[in-house]
């Protein structure tokens, strides 16, 4: 995806508040500082989600698990087993922004799937995005209930999802339980390399501050029987996206998803902000469809 101009300045606005301002970028006070706020963990939670699903290729490489079914689909579920099983509250609360960064990349993308949506190894981002809803209302019903309601997730559907969420998460723990041992500690090597890019330094710096690279190695660090030397790497790639890569063992997060899943709140919030305040400066004049679907939006509400 190409960003205009203007998107990537109201990008980096969301970054500028904390970090660094930049000459191009909007003024904050185009957004809320709840607005703000909101969207530099939308950022931060989804970048964690898609760290521990590029994890999940990790243990499968690393242990040599076997995978019954689509690998993509396999790790999705390990990334939203290890957020809601965590003991951070923060973590279980992430899957609320990563199932509405699913459905705002599938509203992004607005004609809906083309044929290479469905010859890709990825289910269809819709999908995901209910897939985790269904993970969340299978392992407290409770705590998302709110956020399950808001998007009007079906209640035959919820009644599947205990039995199914169980079975997923113990069909990892299962496999992961024959690779634990408490005393061994495995050495991960956390780098955030420099954006060498001043639209993406902001994005890298978040990341930073967050600490979201080393999740991964407080997850696996102790207690697993991995070997030595798996670098999570932070950098510029060319494309936003993130990789496990089995030959240099390597785990990495390009700035490059950061920055997609910023315009998408920019969007949201743009389109958000629309209708109640005219008046206000836009990043973008919306298009006609867009005023039309400012209030479809499927970010939902939070806990
Ligand atoms: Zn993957």
């Amino acid at each position: 995806m190409v960003f205009r101009k203007s998107v990537v300045a109201a990008m980096l606005a969301f970054c500028a508040a904390g970090f660094v301002m930049s000459t191009t970028a909007l003024k904050a006070a185009d957004f809320t500082a709840e607005q703000i706020a909101e969207g530099q963990k939308f950022i931060v939670n989804n970048a964690l989600f898609i760290l521990f699903h590029e994890s999940g290729h990790m243990l499968v490489s690393e242990l040599g698990l076997p995978v019954l079914g689509r690998e993509e689909d396999a790790v999705d579920g390990l990334s939203g087993v290890m957020l809601l099983e965590s003991v951070e509250d923060e973590f279980k609360a992430a899957m609320q922004d990563a199932a509405d960064g699913w459905f705002l990349i599938d509203e992004a993308k607005g004609e809906g799937p083309q044929e290479s949506d469905f010859i890709d190894t990825h289910g269809l981002d819709r999908q995901r995005a209910y897939s985790l809803v269904c993970m969340m209302s299978g392992a407290d019903p409770d705590y998302f209930k709110t956020f399950i309601d808001s998007i009007q997730f079906p209640a035959e559907r919820r009644e599947e999802c205990g039995g199914e969420y169980a079975k997923i998460r113990d069909s990892w723990f299962g496999l992961l339980e024959q690779h634990q041992d408490e005393q061994k500690t495995s050495k991960f090597t956390v780098t955030y390399e420099p954006a060498n890019n001043a639209d993406l330094q902001p994005f890298a710096d978040l990341l930073q501050e967050a600490q979201v690279l080393e999740a991964i190695e407080a997850t696996y660090g102790e207690g697993y029987d991995i070997p030595d030397g798996i670098k999570v790497t932070g950098k510029t790639c060319g494309t936003e996206n993130a990789f496990w890569h089995e030959g240099s063992r390597e785990i990495t997060y390009c700035y490059e998803m950061a920055a997609y899943h910023a315009a998408l709140m920019v969007n949201y919030f743009t389109n958000l902000n629309a209708p109640a305040d005219p008046s206000v400066e836009q990043a973008e004049a919306p298009t006609p469809e867009a005023e039309a679907n400012a209030n479809s939006v499927k970010l939902k509400l939070k806990d």
